[in-house]
């Protein structure tokens, strides 16, 4: 029989590594590895890396020294335990990384994580593995599915990949080096584990990618699906309550894609659509192929369809080159569009890409101070969006107990939290929740009416 080892798995950046992350455990279950939360405890501790953020090498380097303390204990207890760095830092260092820390037996690119078992083999050889190769094979028709209670245990929300890669080359992302060219996942594939996703409890799916909206995976009959043909089908599956997407670019927001959001009851009304920057000048440097206009017009386009949309972004202050009109030009945006939230980070260079090389790159100082402005008027539409709220009544889906006793929390629409008194019963759930009060980070509501069923399928109706 074979002896029972525990895997740990440590997610680092985006929604996408999250995912990444459970298949790995996941494709672990058939060699034998259980998952646990606590690494001093693992047999083999996987880091799963990101690349966006600002030193997330040096970052990751420390963590490796963290685990590598770890290891040593296990060691002193008679316990070999194996180190891999898998993500797109695995991808962009390669060996690199176990030149650098020793310790580390593997190195996994984000391309190649159906081959772990056959490495992990390897490693335990003695052998130092290192596979960032860009593989012929589809790794999603080898990664294995989640177990029923795996899924069960994960929640009644759940991201699906359907997209890797980006072929647009902004200059200050890796993800096109990192990731590769645009890739996409069958239609037939994604139905099918959408649909086992909801027999075991999912209410809830986003569908992920890098450049999401540019999907064009192959349909049942030969010919390339766009990302609104995928949610019209997804919509039909009974059960599945709510259908989310991220992340988009502004180009590829097609007439399809806006129509969707106009029919499907299941598509939520939320759409996260970067734009990181309101200065023409700056987005031609930045090779975003879009303008400030294009990209309200996209906004007008969509509101024109479905009144209710709310809209997220992420921003890049202190791009170089970026001066103060640029920058005023960007505040300008946020306070046209009205987020109903958005993601701003300080332009950091990445090794090897474009921006990385620009000459007047933004001093320090000035970037945190524009990021701290940014921020506050970004702040202040969000307190004003939630605000709108007070009093109204809208659909939770309730996802899990809260912190008190009789507490559950659930998301809106617009994903807030809100936190309502509500029997355990009716999680999984979507209730009509009239809000009475506005958090700094959630809503809270009550129940609008305690008599109503349970369980209201929204999808496919
Ligand atoms: S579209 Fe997004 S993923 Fe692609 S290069 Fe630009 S920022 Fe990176």
């Amino acid at each position: 029989m074979k002896r029972s080892r525990k895997v740990h798995v440590k997610s680092f950046g985006c929604q996408m590594n999250v995912y990444d992350s459970h298949r790995m455990a996941d494709t672990l279950v058939p060699a034998g590895f259980s998952e646990t939360a606590n690494a001093e405890d693992a047999d083999l501790v996987i880091l799963n890396t990101c690349h966006i953020r600002e030193k997330s090498v040096e970052k990751i380097y420390s963590e490796i020294g963290r685990v590598r303390e770890m290891k040593e204990a296990a060691a002193r207890d008679g316990r070999y335990m194996l180190i891999a760095v898998a993500g797109c830092v695995a991808q962009a260092e390669g060996k690199e990384i176990v030149r650098r820390a020793g310790a580390v037996d593997l190195v996994v690119g984000s391309q190649n994580y159906h081959r772990l078992p056959e490495m992990i083999a390897r490693a335990q050889n003695g052998e130092k593995v290192i596979d960032t190769e860009f593989p012929v094979e589809d790794k999603f028709d080898v990664l294995a599915a989640p177990a029923r209670e795996t899924i069960a245990k994960r929640g009644i929300s759940a991201f699906v990949t359907v997209q890797e890669g980006c072929d647009k080359f902004c200059t200050f992302c890796v993800v096109p080096y990192t990731r590769g060219s645009e890739v996409s996942r069958p239609v037939e594939k994604i139905v099918s584990e959408v649909e086992r996703l909801v027999e075991a409890g999912v209410r809830e799916v986003t569908l992920i990618g890098q450049n999401v909206n540019a999907y064009h995976g192959l349909d049942r009959d030969g010919t390339p699906s766009s990302l609104g043909r995928l949610l019209r089908r997804l919509n039909t599956v009974q059960g599945l309550y709510r259908l989310r997407y991220t992340t988009s670019h502004p180009r590829d927001m097609n007439d399809d894609l806006i129509a969707a959001h106009a029919e499907l009851p299941a598509l939520m009304p939320f759409v996260h659509l970067p734009v990181q920057s309101g200065s023409d000048r700056i987005l031609a440097a930045m090779n975003r192929k879009h303008t400030r206009e294009d990209y309200l017009r996209v906004i007008a386009r969509l509101r024109a369809r479905r009144t209710d949309l709310a809209f997220s972004s992420d921003f890049i202050v202190g791009f170089p080159g970026e001066a103060e009109n640029d920058f005023r030009e960007t505040l300008a945006l946020v306070d046209d569009v009205g987020f109903a939230s958005a993601f701003s980070f300080m332009y950091s260079p990445r090794p090897g890409t474009p921006a990385a090389e620009m000459a007047d790159q933004v001093p320090q100082d000035e970037k945190s101070e524009r990021l701290q402005r940014l921020q506050a008027a970004i702040t202040r539409h969000q307190r004003s969006f939630n605000a709108g709220f007070a009093g109204k009544t809208l659909d939770v889906l309730l996802e899990k107990p809260g912190r008190l006793p009789g507490q559950l929390v659930g998301r809106s629409p617009y994903l807030q939290a809100v936190q309502i008194m509500a029997p355990a019963h009716l999680i999984g759930s979507v209730q009509r929740v009239t809000i009475t009060e506005i958090g700094s980070n959630s809503l809270f509501g009550m129940l609008a009416d305690a008599t109503r069923t349970p369980v209201l399928n929204m999808a496919g109706a």
